[in-house]
């Protein structure tokens, strides 16, 4: 094989001083603010005192502030300083294997203490509880990344972290879990025992490959009959996205260091917290007639909230625990695939990007998880990083994308967030790699039956 040994500018760093130190709040941009939560007994917007119990005084007033720039506390952005500014990088290798014209820049989240994006909220959420006098955070993870993000933030203020892992991902992930314990985080199969909520599901099915619902269920549970324990949220929420907007503040002026602006920004959407991160600030620049991308989120086909769900007041966990938030939604019943992007599996989507979306700022796509995973190997075996599963989604997007451009000469500039690296996912690579993995298509019934579960609320 021919050497290229033309050198090109892979990798736009920005020095310590250059770090955000305020989060980006959209809403304060917004031309209506997204719908409030709602009591699901008075159905009643659920105020300050309904929130009391799982989160602190802080984060409730971020959660409904519409201030615009909200300050990062001194020793937050200490312990971000640790691994950010993250960089951005320019996918040269993976743009000439593709023999696209479009230019690729992808901004690199793997290199956070948790491998992931989450530790953005994670350090922030521990430092108030901390600051609260709180001992003891409940959470529920998915693939794992989330429990791991606030087990290492907890470790860091004195906080004891009790998580409920989903029982497909606890299976597929051991090291997941054992990251978790060594931070010194005590880890739940879910559904489990510990819990009501938990109990009846095994009554039920005693193989219950759980979900992400469900483990946010447990997780309340327990916080809400303990005053000196409450919860943490990994995504969905107002003040996890805000604190997620560093990613797309420093990706702004990355991109400038490298003269581009984007033509198309795609991001996977679990509950929404690393694509609303990367897009909401550029959002900011389009809303105020400065740039003019695409903003597209990509989902699993198999847990498609926003292409196939509904836009409708929900419960955000199974059992039916928490306030009602308006959201797109595939039913607060509806159990996903164990497909391996467990970071994926929720039934809804945060509200505010639901509602963003309902205005027509953002578009949406499904994909199915074989498709992404090509996308994942093809990017490994280019650019040198193994992504986390999540992520593979808004690369095969991307990679579609790319490929159009070569079709039609188009030179986009396509900007995607690697949320994640799959150092620990590696069981998801070998199913795709041995040819195992399989893309199940939901009937319609499946879809149908969870819609039909959705509260009626009246307008
Ligand atoms: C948690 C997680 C996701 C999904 O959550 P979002 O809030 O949608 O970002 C995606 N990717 C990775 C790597 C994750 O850890």
């Amino acid at each position: 094989m021919a050497i290229d040994e033309s050198v090109r500018q892979h990798k736009y760093e920005l020095s310590e001083d250059q770090m955000p130190t305020t989060w980006y709040n959209i809403i304060a941009d917004l031309p209506t603010p997204p719908p409030p939560p709602l009591h699901p007994g008075t159905l009643e917007p659920a105020g300050p005192d309904d929130l009391a119990p799982l989160f602190p005084a802080a984060l409730i007033g971020q959660e409904v502030s519409a201030e615009r720039y909200i300050e990062i506390p001194g020793a937050v952005l200490d312990v971000y300083r640790q691994w950010r500014p993250s960089p951005l990088y320019r996918a040269h290798r993976l743009e000439r294997a593709l023999g696209t014209p479009a230019r690729i820049y992808y901004k690199y989240e793997g290199v956070s203490p948790a491998g992931s994006h989450k530790p953005n909220t994670a350090v922030p959420q521990a430092y108030y509880n901390a600051a609260d006098g709180i001992t003891k955070l409940t959470t529920e993870t998915g693939a794992g990344q989330w429990g791991t993000a606030l087990a290492f933030a907890g470790a860091l203020f004195g906080i004891d972290v009790e998580v409920w892992q989903v029982a497909a991902s606890y299976d597929q992930k051991p090291y997941r879990r054992l990251m978790m314990e060594v931070f010194g985080a005590t880890v739940h199969r879910s559904p489990s025992r510990a819990t009501a909520a938990g109990r009846a599901l095994l009554a039920d099915n005693p193989d219950h490959t759980g979900s992400l619902g469900i483990a946010i269920s447990e997780a309340v549970e327990v916080a809400a009959s303990d005053p000196a324990t409450r919860y943490a949220l990994g995504s969905v929420l107002n003040h996890v996205l805000l604190h997620q907007t560093v990613i797309g503040e420093e990706a702004l002026l990355q991109l400038a260091l490298a003269g581009d602006t984007p033509d198309l920004i795609v991001g996977c959407t679990g509950g929404g917290s690393n694509f609303g991160g990367l897009a909401f600030p550029f959002l900011r620049e389009k809303l105020a007639g400065r740039i003019a991308p695409q903003i597209l989120a990509v989902e699993p086909a198999s847990c498609p909230s926003l292409t196939r769900g509904k836009y409708a007041y929900d419960f955000g966990d199974t059992a039916g625990m928490t306030p009602l938030l308006k959201m797109h939604t595939l039913g607060h019943t509806f159990v996903p695939d164990p497909i391996h992007a467990g970071g994926l599996r929720y039934h809804g989507m945060s509200p505010l990007i639901s509602h963003v979306y309902e205005q027509g700022h953002l578009d949406a796509v499904a994909i199915p998880q074989t498709e992404c995973f090509a996308a994942a190997v093809q990017f490994a075996r280019t650019e040198g990083i193994v992504p986390a599963p999540e992520p593979t989604h808004a690369l095969a997007a991307a990679i579609r994308e790319a490929q159009r451009c070569k079709e039609t000469g188009e030179e986009k500039v396509i900007l995607t967030a690697l949320c994640g690296h799959g150092h620990l996912d590696l069981a998801a690579y070998d199913a795709y790699l041995s040819g195992a993995m399989v893309d199940e298509a939901v009937s319609d019934e499946r879809f149908s039956a969870a819609l039909a579960d959705i509260p009626a609320v009246p307008a």
